[in-house]
């Protein structure tokens, strides 16, 4: 048996303690909810291990979460007969941020309370948030397999440092006990531990207990009894129908499910029959995650089969470019002994794919038809990871084209509005091409020369300035028949738009600076592949263009800088 031993936190836990401490305050009660989330996933994750290593369970099968609190002693303990943990994995679960991410949010904290809180809620609370209203946090534990003498008691009061010493335990499972700071003594109530279990946790499939309690009128307070009682329904919200959740409690499972902080934007839940069967419950965040960039980011939805929890970020149910969806997939089909390697076989994962794609899109279109200051919310979080859709999923290359926005000269800011089928619909008579520029910012593209002429014939142009934009237009050539055609190319054909006097000014134009042309010709030889007179421009007296089938300009240089 070793002694105590006192750790530090990592240099980034202290300050996310701090931060929380004084930002989610008027908040406090989520610590609950994180608690419970946690002894849910523990759980979760034991049953998991069960199906390969019966024995952990050790005879004690019916998993559950139980809350509980001591007046005398002012603690609120949360317990589960979960996984639990080792020493090991205590010391470093509970005194580091593992998640990917976490630089990026550190980077991103400004100081400002306000804006930090909200970050704070981008990133996930956790276990930390036990912090908000306790002094000082025990967690007990023991994990499953290990025997009695072998448990772990981790202690500390938020400051800097932690204890962790080797304790007995007689049952499997963790036990988090939280010493209440002076004036949290409301929660030392039964009545208010259920109102926020029943408020935050009602979707945890598992039963959360609680002593039943009764009054005593002779002593004219509520009496404890030693019978458990659930207060959940207890039963896994997807497998319910529709009519029966509301919208909170599609929320607070969402929270559960993402470990996010924030309500979703919109979800879509169905049961599908037939050749698969299988039930999905998709969410939208109203966020991009902090690793949505990263290579090594989360990616995917949690996925049981019959209800038994499988894995955490099954990145093979969905496709890339829907990364940011969560959520659950519970499918009737796949063995419980799936594993990564065998989700990448599977057929019936292709057609879950294929079903839950289609399910996302449908959501997306509807926002995007009817609730359009969410599409925006949406497309401002999201939209960049879309247009990579439009490369790997060529069978849905359409509806991904239509839920595309972009900024154009018809509106003239930054802001991507316009869709396809705003600008088809803007279109002039005689035009049969779609155009953009696409340059490294916005303020380029809006500036770009090539735009003269397309202004005054007031003829819209699409301005292109996001880093897959060009990589898209690979893949996206053209729109309802209507080709993509970029303005900083050759042989840009507009004559079919120019009236008659404006085509005969043309050729009269050229002819005039033919000899111009010829003496820029031979100066130029060794730089340029040819000189044009253009009606094109109207203030600027040149500009380079490059020829049809070459690489843009902007493109060009992305390659360069990507040292290719
Ligand atoms: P998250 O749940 O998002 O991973 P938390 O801060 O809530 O982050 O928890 C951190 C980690 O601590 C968990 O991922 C888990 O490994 C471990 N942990 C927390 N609570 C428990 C518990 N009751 N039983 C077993 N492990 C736990
Ligand atoms: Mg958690």
């Amino acid at each position: 048996v070793h002694g105590a031993e006192t750790l530090g936190f990592q240099a980034e836990v202290k300050q996310l303690l701090h931060l929380m401490i004084h930002s989610l305050y008027s908040n406090k009660e989520i610590f609950l909810r994180e608690l419970v989330s946690n002894a849910s996933d523990a759980c979760d994750k034991l049953r998991f291990e069960a199906i390969d290593e019966p024995d952990l369970l050790q005879g004690d099968t019916d998993l559950r979460i139980r809350v509980e609190y001591d007046a005398a002693a002012r603690s609120v303990t949360i317990s589960d007969n979960g996984v639990g943990m080792s020493r090991d994995e205590a010391v470093s679960h509970l005194g580091t941020i593992a998640r990917s991410g976490t630089k990026e949010f550190f980077s991103r904290l400004t100081g400002d309370k306000q804006k930090d809180a909200q970050l704070i809620g981008q990133f996930g609370v956790g276990f930390y948030s036990s912090f908000i209203v306790a002094q000082k946090v025990s967690v007990l534990s023991r994990r499953a397999g290990a025997v009695e003498t072998d448990a772990v008691l981790w202690e500390s009061d938020g400051q800097g440092e932690f204890s962790v010493t080797q304790v007995e335990k007689a049952d499997r499972g963790t036990s988090v006990t939280l010493y209440l700071r002076e004036g949290e003594d409301e929660f030392l109530s039964g009545w208010k531990l259920r109102e926020v279990l029943r408020r935050y946790s009602d979707h945890i499939s598992l039963p959360i207990q609680m002593l039943k309690e009764e009054w005593d009128s002779e002593k004219s307070e509520q009496v404890k009894k030693t019978e458990w009682e659930t207060i959940n329904q207890a039963n896994a919200l997807w497998t319910r129908g529709k009519s029966d959740i509301t919208d909170e409690q599609y929320q607070e499972f969402y929270k559960h499910v993402a470990h996010d902080y924030e309500d979703a934007l919109a979800w879509t839940h169905n049961r599908v029959e037939g050749r698969s069967e299988y039930t999905q419950l998709l969410y939208i965040p109203k966020h991009a995650p902090m690793d949505l960039w990263d290579r090594e980011g989360k990616r995917g939805v949690k996925l049981y089969v019959k209800r038994v929890f499988i894995m955490d970020d099954a990145e093979q149910l969905l496709p890339m470019y829907l990364r940011f969806v969560r959520g659950v997939i519970d499918s009737a089909d796949l063995p419980l002994n799936v594993s990564r390697e065998l989700l990448q076989e599977s057929r019936d994962v292709r057609v879950i794919r294929e079903g839950s794609t289609k399910r996302v899109l449908s959501l997306l279109e509807d926002l995007a038809e009817n609730k359009p200051e969410q599409y925006t919310t949406f497309w401002e979080q999201f939209g960049q990871v879309i247009k990579e859709g439009t490369g790997e999923d060529t069978a849905n290359k359409e509806r991904i084209a239509k839920l595309l926005r972009f900024a154009s000269t018809h509106a003239d800011n930054a802001a991507q509005t316009v869709s396809f089928a705003d600008y088809v619909g803007r279109m002039k008579e005689g035009q049969d091409k779609i155009y953009y520029v696409s340059a490294d910012s916005f303020a380029a593209a809006s500036h770009s020369p090539h735009l003269e002429i397309f202004r005054k014939k007031g003829l819209e142009v699409l301005l292109l300035s996001d880093r897959v934009d060009e990589w898209m237009l690979s893949y996206l050539r053209d729109f309802d028949g209507k080709s993509l055609v970029s303005i900083a190319k050759g042989g840009l054909d507009l004559d079919q738009l120019a009236d008659d006097d404006e085509k005969k000014h043309q050729t009269e134009v050229a002819e005039t600076f033919k000899p111009l042309v010829e003496r820029l010709k031979a100066a130029l030889t060794e730089k340029v592949k040819d000189v044009r007179v253009t009606g094109r421009l109207v203030d600027s007296p040149a500009c380079v263009v490059v020829d049809e089938n070459e690489l843009s300009p902007h493109l060009l240089r992305m390659l360069q800088s990507a040292g290719q």
